[in-house]
């Protein structure tokens, strides 16, 4: 039996045998340090109606998707080998696992969705500095700014209700 490099790496194989993307490891972090961070969200949301499509994590309000790629399922460039045994089997699925993801994108996208993608090979930092980015991004301004003060309130929902625009001329102090 060929051994193949991706294989006996047992992130691979974790990932493997866990087919749910959603629990990974690289996620769970993920989640936990925007968590950290005073972001909340929602896991594994399906946001567009009759479309079977999930995402890792959302932001609803601010219409922010982020999806976490494992290496092997979504052929990472850098570190999905294609194995040698059932190599037309496994070429043939990852094409088709790469189709979807690209689809989930574009629905996404067309609904007004930005959508993040990460690897899973990503540092946890970087992928919750890019997703905090984006969500202070889309976020409605606050009257002292996004980075002047603390992360938002640690335990209470940030709630960032999008603040409505033709109330807000009136109360305009
Ligand atoms: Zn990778």
């Amino acid at each position: 039996m060929p051994v193949e490099s991706w294989a006996t790496s047992q992130t691979t194989r974790r990932s493997m045998q866990s087919n749910k993307s959603r629990d990974t490891g690289p996620e769970l972090a993920l989640r936990r340090e925007l968590h950290r961070r005073g972001l909340r969200y929602r896991v594994g949301l399906a946001p567009l109606a009759g479309v079977r499509r999930t995402v890792d994590v959302a932001f609803p309000r601010l219409k922010i998707a982020v999806l976490v790629d494992g290496c092997f399922w979504h052929g990472c460039d850098q570190h999905h080998r294609l194995p040698k045994s059932h190599s037309d089997y496994w070429q043939a699925k990852l094409e088709r696992n790469m189709a979807r993801d690209r689809s989930t994108t574009q629905l996404l996208e067309q609904s007004g969705w930005r959508v993040i993608r990460l690897w899973e090979h990503e540092k946890i930092q970087d992928m919750a500095d890019l997703v905090q980015r984006a969500v202070l991004e889309a976020a409605p301004k606050r009257a002292t700014g996004p980075a002047s003060r603390q992360p938002p309130a640690r335990s209470a929902d940030p709630s960032p209700q999008p603040s409505h625009r033709s109330a807000r001329t009136s109360s305009d102090r």
